[in-house]
């Protein structure tokens, strides 16, 4: 999967634990982005790359978009329709 707006490779999230994800999703949505990719770097293991990847997509507030605040669907992976980005809601 690819952001449509940067390009940006996003990693294959199927096989995290679920409990792992909502933490990064819960540490993000806090503002503590450092924090969330350090949870994916040392408890699951990932590159700091694919960590940041993710973690620099995951909507902060459900309904925003993470790059231009536009309003977005509110579901696990959606395109913003106003900038394209890539919105990941964990
Ligand atoms: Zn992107
Ligand atoms: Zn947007």
């Amino acid at each position: 999967m690819n952001c449509p707006r940067c390009g940006c490779a996003i990693p294959d999230f199927s096989g995290l634990d679920p409990a792992l994800r909502a933490r990064v999703g819960a540490q993000v949505r806090l503002g503590h982005c450092v924090a969330g990719t350090q949870t994916l770097v040392g408890a699951a293991g990932w590159s700091m790359r694919d960590a940041k990847a993710v973690v620099s997509h995951l909507v902060a507030s459900p309904g925003r978009c993470r790059k231009c605040r536009g309003p977005v669907a509110d579901t696990d992976v959606t395109e913003c329709p106003r900038c394209r980005s890539l919105n990941l809601l964990w």
